[in-house]
């Protein structure tokens, strides 16, 4: 590292991981003590556990938008909008699409991207919720649907128009699939007087794995299952999407689902960028980072969330928000300590849970601390909205979070259709 200038840490990325570096860097770092620069796409950081209510009108994109300029401009740290097109280790270097920025120090943060798993059709009909467009494009979808089945006059044709197919049971997709019900049920009955809610619209839920929820305590996906089954919500578990098509989707064991709308929710896979590093990676693109993060036991490459493979008892820890975001800490304090040539520290996960909402008054939680249980209901429910206004960064989206879900609650969701 060099010694006459002050050492560059460079941040890619501004989500989850990204931004919660910041914060703890912040505490962490002396004034100018090093010049550090995130580098994103966009200039805000998506709170993704809510973009599904973005896409079913609970909430407008701002309020799970936090702008970064807002903690970077309070650290002193620099906020570069722009796509990264390729690291390279060896020359100590990050190429942009507006020049390369040069590093001492580089964490990766860089996030996963959906996988279509070379379905084909994936890619040309079905829309998927990873982004900010997503969720608007899946709103979109839903409301253009509902107006032109409101001008047909044939039933059949639309309970065609109003079939909708969730690929992927896990969270999103269980989340996504009962709000929309709650769209539906709702609010656009009251306002779609020449569609009959209850009987033509049809949401169904597909997964490979034996029960919703697979990565998730059985007891939540019991719960989920129960709640979803009362909603109206198809579940077919053990069914593989084998093809998407213009108004349906194909499974392995031969059935054709009518789907007018497909929504893809199955998982998803590293970028381009962290797949191509000349660092080690595991079989999923990831980079394989130590309990320090560093990346391939370098003392200039931290790689942590999504982006990496850090293990916990032997496995690569999930790609979940929860974890990008307890790893930030340990993250800031690993880059000052390189900063200062003092030792690492090792990281240790401790996981704190799971939340799952299942419409307007129900959601499920599993809790491990201080001690193991599990809710259902109204408890539930409120654990998970409390929990959520607490982790949402920023005052202002805090307050437009709790007014929209009171507008949405005791009125009526958002209508527009302006993507
Ligand atoms: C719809 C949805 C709901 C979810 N719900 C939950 C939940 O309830 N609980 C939970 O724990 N997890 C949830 N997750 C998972 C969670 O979003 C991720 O695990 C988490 O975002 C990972 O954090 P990260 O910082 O690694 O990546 P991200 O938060 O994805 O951040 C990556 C950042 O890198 C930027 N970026 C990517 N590529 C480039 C590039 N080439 N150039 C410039 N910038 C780039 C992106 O714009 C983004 O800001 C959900 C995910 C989705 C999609």
């Amino acid at each position: 590292m060099s010694t006459a200038r002050r050492p560059r840490v460079l941040i890619l990325g501004g989500g989850f991981g990204g931004l919660h570096l910041v914060r703890h860097l912040e505490r962490r770092l002396g004034r100018g003590e090093a010049d550090v620069a995130l580098v994103d796409r966009s200039n805000y950081s998506l709170f993704t556990p809510l973009l599904y209510q973005v896409a079913t009108g609970e909430l407008p994109p701002h309020a799970v938008a936090y702008p970064l300029r807002v903690p970077l401009a309070r650290a002193g740290f620099r906020f570069v909008r722009t796509e990264v097109e390729a690291i390279d280790v060896e020359a100590h270097a990050v190429r942009t699409a507006d020049g390369d920025l040069a590093y001492d120090v580089l964490v990766v943060a860089l996030g996963s991207e959906t996988n279509d798993y070379g379905i084909p059709g994936v890619a040309e009909h079905a829309v998927s919720l990873k982004w900010m467009e997503d969720g608007r494009s899946v709103r979109h979808r839903i409301l253009s649907t509902f107006e032109a089945a409101a001008i047909e006059r044939s039933a059949e044709r639309r309970r065609e128009m109003l079939s909708f197919v969730v690929a992927g049971a896990g969270p999103v997709g269980v989340e996504l699939s009962a709000s929309m019900r709650d769209l539906i049920d709702h609010t656009l009955r009251g306002i779609y007087p020449t569609i009959d809610v209850r009987r033509e619209p049809s949401i169904t839920l597909v997964d490979g794995a034996d029960r919703i929820l697979p990565a998730m305590d059985a007891r939540l996906a019991a719960i989920a299952a129960r709640r979803l089954d009362r909603l109206g919500v198809r579940m077919l578990v053990r069914t593989v999407v084998s093809e998407i098509g213009p108004t349906s989707v194909r499974t392995k064991d031969g059935r054709t689902l009518p789907a007018h709308t497909a929504i893809w929710a199955a998982g998803v896979r590293s970028i381009p960028v962290v797949a191509q590093a000349a660092l080690p990676h595991d079989a999923h693109g990831r980079i394989v980072a130590d309990a320090f993060f560093r990346a391939g036991g370098r003392d200039d490459v931290l790689a942590f969330g999504d982006a990496a493979h850090v293990e916990h008892d032997g496995k690569a820890l999930p790609q979940l928000a929860q974890v990008a975001v307890l790893e930030a800490p340990a993250v800031a304090e690993n880059v000052a300590r390189l900063l200062r040539r003092e030792p690492l520290r090792p990281y240790r996960y401790r996981r704190k849970g799971d939340l799952i909402a299942l419409g307007r008054t129900s959601a499920a939680a599993e809790l491990v601390r201080p001690v193991h249980v599990v809710l259902s209901g109204l408890p539930a429910w409120t654990v998970w909205r409390t929990n959520y206004l607490i982790q949402l960064v920023g005052v202002r989206n805090r307050g437009t979070l709790l007014v929209e879900w009171l507008l949405s609650y005791f009125s009526r969701r958002i209508v527009t259709d302006i993507s």
